[in-house]
């Protein structure tokens, strides 16, 4: 520990300096305030002892530029006064001295003020690390809040979020929108037949594939629900859509994953449905309209047999101020 003794009486900074050192402490002498203030700019002391009056600049005038070069830290001073004058301890407290000691100095009071000192600057201390510990914990939650546990992919809470930031942001730029809600075909009976931890292998080895399938960094695959996933495209008109969608559910064909009691294929398949929407203005209460769509565009496709894709049919109907409940959504697959 550094203690900074600012002092221009230099019989008393001797005394208060070899006590200092006798507690196993660096004591370092400045014999002006002009000195001291440059020593504590230099040197980083934990504790100050600060005489108050001394030629040229005084106390006063140090402790409130140390105050004033602080950010983060908070360097303990002590006050040295000739005088217990009630008004010179009133004003060392409001140019941010922390305590006060009266000349001449005595060591048994001196080696206390200091064990107060020591001890809070362990407390804060520890509390910084704590802090930085729990801003560290919460990142880390922020970062699992948005993860499904399982397959490790986006969440049904980072699908609604992206979903409505990417919508506000289409509906600026008038750019299309696109969604893809997906099902891995016959998922029960393939729980039923080899059990749930191949079930869980499963949707895990999906929803990476999936994952890889989509080319474009703000493209997201989550995992909705189950066996469920969804796929956010933003600026991606339908035929782009209808393209990643036939992608992905040739990639999860080719994946071979044997699936026995399936009536659909021999293997995993998947069903997706497509539906594409060029978000109006002001006009977020549409979003349930456009995953609607998709909704009904994967029943379409299980309808239709399972392992295709379809697109849903005619237009979204997106509810929006000014919009006269229309809100026309060119919307023809
Ligand atoms: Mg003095």
């Amino acid at each position: 520990m550094k203690v900074l003794v600012v002092e221009d009486t230099v019989t008393s900074a001797t005394v208060v300096c070899s006590w200092l050192t006798n507690m196993g402490l660096t004591a370092l002498h400045a014999g002006s305030g002009e000195a001291g203030l440059e020593m504590f700019g230099r040197e980083r002391p934990d504790l100050i002892l600060l005489d108050i009056i001394m030629p040229g600049m005084d106390g006063f005038e140090v402790a409130r530029r140390i105050r004033a070069l602080e950010k983060e830290v908070w360097t303990p001073i002590i006050f040295l006064t000739a005088r217990a004058d009630e008004n010179d301890l009133k004003r060392a407290i409001e140019v941010g001295g922390d305590d006060y000691l009266i000349k001449p100095v005595s060591e048994v009071v001196l080696k206390a003020k200091i064990s107060a000192m020591r001890r809070m600057a362990q407390m804060r201390d520890s509390l910084r690390r704590v802090k930085s510990k729990l801003e560290k914990a919460n990142r880390e939650l922020q970062r699992l809040s948005a993860i499904d546990g399982l397959t490790g992919i986006a969440n049904r809470r980072c699908f609604d979020e992206t979903l409505l930031r990417e919508w506000r942001r289409c509906s600026r730029s008038e750019l299309p929108l696109s969604l893809l809600v997906l099902d891995v075909d016959l998922f029960k009976l393939f729980n039923d037949h080899y059990g749930h931890q191949m079930g869980d292998e499963c949707l895990k080895i999906v929803a990476h594939t999936l994952e890889e399938t989509t080319q474009r960094p703000n493209d997201l695959v989550t995992r909705y629900g189950g066996e469920e996933f969804a796929a956010i495209l933003p600026e991606t008109d339908a035929e782009g859509a209808l393209a990643v969608g036939e992608a992905m559910r040739v990639r999860i064909e080719g994946l071979r994953i044997d699936h026995a009691w399936s009536s659909v294929a021999q293997v995993v398949t998947i069903s997706v449905g497509v539906a594409c929407v060029i978000p109006p203005r002001d006009s977020e209460a549409g979003i349930p309209a456009l995953i609607k769509a998709a909704d009904d565009a994967l029943y379409r496709a299980k309808e239709a047999g399972r392992n295709q894709v379809k697109a849903s049919e005619g237009v979204i109907r997106v509810a929006g101020p000014g919009l006269a409940n229309i809100g026309a959504l060119q919307l023809r697959l």
